[in-house]
């Protein structure tokens, strides 16, 4: 396959006139703007639609564990030429009075959602934002493909309409939905999240399921925490496990980008097991307006009720300097841990692509999801360009996915529902970290992959 091609009949791998496809992405969150970028960079037109009303997203994670794919993605498209991580050279354990009994050295990365979020609006459609500011944006170049990114537009249906996909989307104005419209594309990425609309049309049998345990997240600036949380957070990747109980701690970016130290935050993610039916999941998972949400409360939604809830279950269960941080956090938040795979990442005879969340939704204990995603946009336009062969692009990533959710269902499992000593866990956290991304993927993973 060429790089300029046209898709003149139902595969990608046919195109032969001298145009690039069209391409619609479904979904303005991190894996959907990494394909973006990547597209844009090779020339590829884009229109993005997310269904979020507002322009910009405001914070919608915390923490990001990196690895080679995520800085390899920023090394290649990235221009502001930002940094984008902050280092951990640590791997401490503590007990429950906070000591530290067990200490492996690492040298880890760690970047913050909303810096990659906003890195990555600058270098799409040339937002600003106080991590970018204006006059830090990028240099747009000629061989740029034309971007368009459109917010409150909900995909609701593809079709397939001869060698192209239809996409059919409501879009809303000032809070009301002004009807349906619709917009052909050569190749639709479906890009929309582990509920993703896309996936549930093309696999309606395909559930994403509740694992009975979920995270509860925040972060607080470095220069709020005591003496005592400073020596066990401060450049470090600070673990906890107790029963039924798996909490971690590390520095990430702070406000508007700032990678200084004294000025970054320090992100916690706390899993904690709560049955599904219970009145304790139920109260947690009703936001302070009374609303019932399914996966996620986001930042700044949790109620009144819940939060003292989650001050109390700190209180008894945790570390005192892990319990601080779930008390000064300002902005505390929830997200249900699932699990959902697609069997296949290409459908429609190769108009649809399925990446991030959308193909593979992992628990995060392996920090695999947004690197995945950064993985898939990159050998994405590598298949588009003819870089690699379309075997090779779902080779390398369905083979990834599959290992790592079953990575990532293991350690879950073993940490929140089976009472092994620390350093079993200990033990299973290095075997799985320490593995790079050139890892073999074992027999099973590729099993059926050639006939995607
Ligand atoms: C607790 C936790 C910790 C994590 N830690 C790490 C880590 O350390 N390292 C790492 O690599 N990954 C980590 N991850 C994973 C990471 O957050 C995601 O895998 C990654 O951000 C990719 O998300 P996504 O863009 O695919 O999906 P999402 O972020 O869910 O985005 C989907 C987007 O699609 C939009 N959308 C949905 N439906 C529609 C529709 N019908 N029409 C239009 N738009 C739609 C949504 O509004 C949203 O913007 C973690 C995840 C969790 C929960």
């Amino acid at each position: 396959m060429g790089v300029s091609g046209i898709m003149t009949s139902n595969s990608i791998d046919d195109h032969s006139i001298n145009r690039k496809p069209e391409i619609v992405i479904v979904g303005g969150s991190l894996a959907g703007l990494f394909a973006g970028v990547a597209l844009k960079t090779h020339g590829y037109n884009t229109t993005l639609l997310e269904r979020t009303p507002l322009s910009m997203f405001h914070n919608q994670g915390a923490g990001l564990r990196t690895t080679r794919d995520l800085i390899g993605f920023f090394r290649r498209y990235e221009r502001t030429g930002k940094p984008i991580t902050v280092p951990c050279s640590k791997r401490p354990y503590i007990n429950r009075k906070g000591d530290v009994f067990h200490q492996d050295p690492i040298r880890e990365n760690m970047a913050s959602w909303a810096h990659c979020y906003y890195l990555m609006r600058a270098n799409y459609d040339h937002t600003s934002s106080p991590h970018v500011p204006r006059s830090d944006l990028p240099e747009e170049r000629p061989t740029d493909g034309k971007v368009t990114y459109r917010h409150s537009c909900t995909v609701t249906h593809i079709i397939e309409e001869g060698s192209k996909v239809r996409v059919y989307y409501k879009r809303k104005r000032n809070d009301r939905f002004e009807g349906t419209e619709s917009i052909l594309a050569d190749l639709v990425i479906g890009a929309d999240g582990a509920s993703s609309k896309i996936r549930q049309i093309l696999e309606p049998s395909i559930v994403r399921t509740y694992t009975g345990y979920l995270a509860f997240r925040g972060t607080v600036p470095e220069a709020e925490v005591s003496e005592a949380a400073l020596a066990v957070f401060r450049e470090q990747m600070c673990f906890y496990h107790g029963p039924s109980i798996q909490y971690v701690s590390y520095p990430i970016v702070g406000e508007n980008g700032n990678t200084e130290p004294g000025h970054r935050l320090f992100n916690f993610v706390w899993y904690a097991n709560f049955a599904e039916g219970t009145a304790e999941l139920d109260k947690i998972m009703t936001d302070k307006h009374g609303r019932k949400r399914h996966v996620t409360i986001p930042p700044g939604m949790m109620s009144q009720d819940a939060r003292t809830l989650m001050k109390h279950k700190a209180d008894t269960t945790l570390p005192p300097q892990m319990a601080e941080l779930v008390h000064k956090t300002k902005a505390p938040f929830v997200q249900c841990i699932t699990d959902v795979i697609s069997p296949k990442n290409l459908y429609m005879n190769d108009k649809v692509v399925l990446i991030g969340d959308a193909l593979v939704g992992l628990r995060p204990h392996v920090s695999q999801g947004t690197n995945l995603a950064a993985r898939s946009a990159t050998a994405l336009v590598d298949w588009l360009d003819g870089t690699i062969s379309r075997k090779k692009f779902v080779t390398q990533i369905m083979s990834r996915a599959r290992l790592m959710q079953a990575r990532s269902m293991r350690l879950g499992h073993s940490s929140q529902f089976e009472k092994l000593p620390v350093e079993q866990y200990i033990a299973d956290r290095n075997a799985a970290l320490a593995k790079g991304m050139d890892e073999v993927c074992p027999a099973w993973a590729f099993e059926g992959i050639d006939d995607i």
